[in-house]
């Protein structure tokens, strides 16, 4: 077994999140530009033989939990074999996803093990979900979470809340866990990012959201682990919860484990650090990537990138210097 990932606060970094793609068959308004986003292309890829790899490696030095992410992680061709390969693995895997093509993977994720998977919605009108998504996929989307739920799998449905887009179904959400035992909603603050047209404006924040449920339930916090992003609730005689992850007025960093693997193979500490580590370059020539990975990690600053804060100057002059979510993975 090698070192663990430990940072320069002690944080021990035990979470994989592997993005698959950039690509996606949605167009979220607040993940990507709408538009002039250039996608990669695809030789710049981690090819399947390369992320199984490069993830042993990663278990090796102690990682415990494995995400696939994107852009949407499905729509590659090979994601049933990446499943498949990973879920041999010693660790947990899991996956985000709009859902779109879920009913096409149902086996192969039995077969790895997945028991659970984040699924973003972030409205239940078919209208909105166009103008948010900019495609049609809404029943299908529904059909698929219903699916996942029949099949016995705990769906953690992901909602972007923003100010004046769908902020006014908060608690049509909170309702949907009222008797599923297998449904968890999180709510997620708005996030800046390259392209996405960020303000602080548009932000629901933690405080707003609770007080937005207070109006309509009572609700109880339900007992959290060290490396949630998510506190969470449940409504008073509900089944599933629901939680908040409120990264820019309720971080969590202190608690962090997440290591982030992008599509191109560049490693990031956190999700707001602009500073990358090329690790497939050098894993194409055969060397052994491991001293970066260490290396790396030591420069891990203590929240959010090492950004001072979320102002709408910083959004422009900081985090536009990032990656669109999209090419960093969720
Ligand atoms: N395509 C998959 C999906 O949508 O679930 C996986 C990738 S997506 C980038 C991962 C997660 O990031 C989704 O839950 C999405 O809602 C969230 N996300 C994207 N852009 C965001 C932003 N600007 N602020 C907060 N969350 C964001
Ligand atoms: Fe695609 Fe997910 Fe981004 Fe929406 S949030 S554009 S589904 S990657």
């Amino acid at each position: 077994m090698a070192l663990p990932i430990v940072d320069t606060f002690g944080r021990k970094h035990t979470y994989l999140r592997i993005s698959l793609t950039d690509k996606c068959n949605l167009r979220c308004t607040y993940c990507m530009p709408q538009e002039d986003m250039q996608f990669m292309p695809s030789k710049w890829l981690m090819q399947a033989d390369e992320i199984s790899h490069i993830a042993r490696l990663f278990v090796e030095m102690g990682v415990e939990k494995i995400r696939l992410t994107g852009g949407e992680p499905l729509i590659r061709k090979d994601a049933g074999d990446i499943i498949s390969g990973l879920g041999k693995l010693a660790t947990s895997l899991t996956l985000t996803t709009n859902a779109v093509y879920i009913d096409q993977f149902i086996p192969e994720l039995k077969e790895a093990g997945v028991t659970s998977l984040n699924v973003s919605l972030d409205t239940l009108n078919e209208e909105r979900f166009r103008a948010i998504t900019k495609r049609d996929h809404f029943a299908k989307t529904l059909k698929h979470i219903r699916l996942l739920l029949n099949e016995g799998f705990v769906v953690k449905v992901n909602m972007v809340v923003m100010r004046g887009t769908n902020d006014d179904e908060v608690n049509d959400f909170v309702r949907l866990t009222l008797d599923e035992p297998n449904l968890h909603v999180r709510f997620i603050e708005f996030m800046p990012f390259k392209g996405n047209r960020w303000d602080l404006s548009k932000i629901v924040s933690y405080a707003d959201l609770l007080a937005e449920v207070g109006r309509e339930f009572q609700y109880q916090p339900v007992a959290g682990e060290m490396h949630d992003t998510a506190s969470r609730f449940r409504v008073d005689g509900g089944a599933g919860t629901f939680g908040i992850i409120g990264t820019v007025t309720h971080p969590f960093c202190e608690g962090c484990n997440r290591i982030r693997l992008t599509a191109d193979g560049k490693l990031k500490n956190c999700l707001f650090d602009t500073s990358e580590v090329d690790l497939l370059t050098p894993l194409r020539k055969g060397e052994d990537i491991r001293a970066l990975i260490y290396a790396h990690f030591q420069k891990k600053h203590f929240a959010h990138g090492g950004h001072a804060g979320f102002s709408e100057q910083q959004a422009k002059s900081e985090y536009e210097q990032n990656r669109e979510m999209i090419a960093i993975g969720g």
